[in-house]
């Protein structure tokens, strides 16, 4: 069995997490193993093909889950170099300040965090330089102040929705453009390499100009001669020393071998199950229920938005080609209601239908409907992605079985605010003539509840705080109960607010790196 060569740090994953945080101390000069279970997602037409993508499942990974009943389903999850994010839409959203603090939903109380919206603010904006991001900060009413303006101007809207932000601001709702990250040059599009392609949310990039962890934060590392990306190489197990207070080595399956690595630091990056389930097999006689479980947290309050994805059919077609341009938190906080005082959520454009997604998709409903109907159903299509806050809940968790398959128990919550952001849609809808314009007799929506398997926004499995009876990581996301672990992926969500994870997963990624150079020396 080869070991070991010894690192400054091990980073176990290379999504929004890991993938950031690697090209944050690497620059430091910090010598880096990247261990990914994937590899790298190939360049194939493949990935601009909704049959493959959507139908096919072509990038899923084969894994198999059990929900709380014991039934296996699919988990949506993507193991390649750059994670989820190598699949994912690039709307890179701050949260709102208020989101770091208590919030009163109609199921209970989102938590505050450790740390304030202010001093999360410097790194937000490292991040949105990092990546790219096109936006226009103090176009939402709700967002925080900033210390930076976006490196991009927002991308465009296309007519179509032009059109739809228009009539909404001129019915008193407040639409602004989405925070997007692509590489993306509308001033001068021979140096863009975003053609602005309808393939970009749910599909790899084959050009690789989204702003994901593969292509902004690892590819540039590969030839860094202080980093060394490991791919095939699967973490299986922690070891620790005979104290149980640091991971003394890190235990990997690669290629059919099992090989040993260690580091003075070592950080688990692995997606909010993934990490949970690492901690959890990595049980031993100090740590009895799992590495870092001595609170009995890991894997627990378990969050991953409750979303909806809504399709709002119109008489007029739709030809946008790009259409994640809008973004409308009106009701973010604001019900709209006096009698129901609870925020409901954030609603934003999603990628444009077509007819093989919407089979992929839904299935059930599309099982008996001719390929071109859909492609037509599709073509006057305008789609929308709504999400509700879901609130941390002890009892929606992960844990594993004695095969070390993950099992994920969740029971929805605010589902009140959930349908009553629906709702708002439909009215939003009819200002912008959908009522009357519909393909039906009425408004015809076709709704998507998000199932268990469309774990996407995984978060919240070891969260951070002050109390380590009620949190798995310190305000550094260092293991409470180790001195060189480490969590920095989604997992030390306290809360996750009501818009898309991956920009603030990227913040605390820069943010525990530096604390990291400064611990390093
Ligand atoms: C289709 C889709 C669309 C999305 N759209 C958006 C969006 O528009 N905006 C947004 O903010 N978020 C979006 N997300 C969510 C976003 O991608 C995630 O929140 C983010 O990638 C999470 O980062 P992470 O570091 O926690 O995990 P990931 O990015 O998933 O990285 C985890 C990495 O760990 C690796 N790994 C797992 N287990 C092991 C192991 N045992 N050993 C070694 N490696 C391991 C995985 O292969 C993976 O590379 C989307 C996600 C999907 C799937």
């Amino acid at each position: 069995m080869p070991t070991t060569d010894h690192y400054d740090v091990i980073i176990i994953g290379t999504g929004a997490g890991g993938g950031t945080l690697a090209h944050t101390l690497a620059a430091a000069g910090k010598r880096i193993l990247l261990l990914e279970r994937g590899d790298f997602l190939p360049r194939e037409t493949e990935n601009w093909d909704p049959q493959p993508v959507f139908v096919d499942g072509r990038y899923i990974s084969p894994e198999t889950w059990f929900d709380a009943d014991g039934t296996p389903f699919q988990p949506q999850v993507h193991y390649f170099v750059g994670g989820a994010t190598k699949l994912y839409g690039a709307a890179l959203y701050r949260l709102r300040p208020q989101d770091f603090g208590e919030i009163t939903h109609v199921d209970g109380i989102s938590p505050a965090w450790p740390l304030s919206y202010d001093d999360f603010e410097p790194w937000y904006s490292k991040a949105e330089w990092l990546y790219q991001v096109h936006g226009s900060h103090g176009a939402d009413p709700t967002g925080g102040p900033w210390s930076k303006q976006y490196p991009w101007p927002a991308v465009s809207h296309e007519p179509r929705i032009q059109e739809i932000s228009d009539t909404l601001a001129a019915a008193g709702y407040n639409p602004f453009p989405a925070p997007c990250g692509i590489l993306l040059d509308e001033a001068d599009r021979a140096r863009s390499s975003c053609i602005r392609c309808t393939w970009c949310d749910g599909y790899p990039c084959l050009v690789h100009a989204k702003s994901d962890a593969e292509t902004i934060a690892v590819r540039p590392l590969l030839t860094a001669p202080n980093v060394t990306l490991l791919v095939q190489a699967e973490v299986v197990k922690l070891d620790t020393d005979p104290t149980g207070r640091t991971v003394s080595s890190v235990v990997v399956s690669r290629r059919g071998a099992i090989e040993r690595y260690e580091a003075d630091i070592v950080v688990v990056s692995a997606g909010a199950a993934n990490s949970a389930k690492l901690l959890l097999q990595s049980a031993n006689e100090h740590h009895p229920n799992g590495l870092a479980n001595g609170s009995d947290q890991v894997g627990r309050n378990y969050m991953f938005h409750n979303s909806k994805a809504v399709v709002a059919l119109a008489k007029e077609p739709n030809d946008t080609v790009f259409q994640k341009t809008l973004g409308i938190n009106d009701f973010y906080f604001d019900s709209g209601d006096h009698g129901f005082p609870f925020p409901l959520g954030n609603i934003q454009m999603v990628g444009k239908s077509n007819g093989w997604a919407m089979k992929g998709e839904e299935p059930k409903l599309t099982l008996l409907a001719p390929h071109w109907s859909l492609d037509d159903i599709a073509r006057h299509a305008v789609d929308f992605w709504l999400t509700t806050e879901d609130l941390p809940d002890p009892d929606n968790r992960v844990t594993i079985d004695g095969q070390g398959s993950v099992h994920l128990r969740y029971t929805s919550n605010n589902d009140t605010e959930a349908t009553r952001l629906y709702h708002e849609l439909k009215k939003l809808l009819n200002h912008v003539g959908m009522a009357q314009h519909h393909v039906l007799d009425k408004n015809f929506y076709m709704q998507m509840n998000i199932p268990l398997a469309g774990c996407a926004h995984q978060a919240g499995t070891c969260r951070f705080g002050d109390d380590p009876a009620t949190s798995v990581l310190d305000v550094n996301c260092k293991a409470h109960e180790l001195d060189n672990l480490y969590v920095v992926d989604t997992s030390f969500f306290p809360s996750i607010g009501a818009v898309n994870p991956a920009l603030t997963a990227m913040a605390n990624a820069i943010r525990v790196g530096e604390h990291l150079i400064e611990r390093l020396g």
